[in-house]
């Protein structure tokens, strides 16, 4: 698992906990157990209900993140407010939000801040056998992989090997 420390890792985690191995899909929060653990390092309460809003609120941001239109995500901020109050001489929000609501919300606003922040850096990783996301923090904002260790040498090689039957 990535860092959940920060709202950004927290989602970039979130994307990647369906990933292929070895060409079967797997789901990092499907067994109770692990997903209760995975909740707990991400901050969350490890309850059932908590799991269902984390669940529905990956498939949707993985769908947005693919292209799909943001207004999957609207029913997930239904209810959801931040109220502003001064703390030490600057306004600052604080949101309201049913316990078992507040981790599935905090990875939709650190999509919404990264995409403010960096538009186009999240994105599917290129190997359209994978299903893990990333980040690109480059400057030349080029990146195409999740990994280059992993989907950039694979689809190297097998462009290499295309090349050399042709
Ligand atoms: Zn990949």
């Amino acid at each position: 698992m990535t860092d959940t420390g920060t709202d950004e890792g927290l989602l970039l985690a979130l994307l990647n906990s369906t990933p292929v191995i070895d060409g079967v899909p797997a789901d990092d929060l499907a067994d109770p157990a692990r997903a209760r653990a995975w909740l707990a390092a991400a901050g969350g309460r490890g309850t059932e209900a908590e799991l269902r809003h984390v669940r529905r609120v990956r498939q949707a941001l993985q769908a947005v993140v693919r292209g799909q239109p943001a207004a999957v995500l609207a029913p997930e901020l239904a209810g959801v407010t931040s109220v502003p109050a001064i703390d030490d001489g600057r306004i600052g929000w604080t949101l309201r939000v049913a316990p078992d609501r507040a981790l599935a919300v905090r990875a939709i606003l650190a999509w919404d801040a990264l995409a403010r922040r960096s538009p186009g850096r999240l994105r599917p990783c290129a190997n359209d056998e994978c299903r893990l996301f990333l980040i690109d923090r480059s400057k030349a904002n080029a990146a195409r992989w999740c990994s280059m260790a992993v989907c950039g040498n694979r689809m190297k090689a097998r462009r290499h090997y295309q090349r050399s039957r042709a």
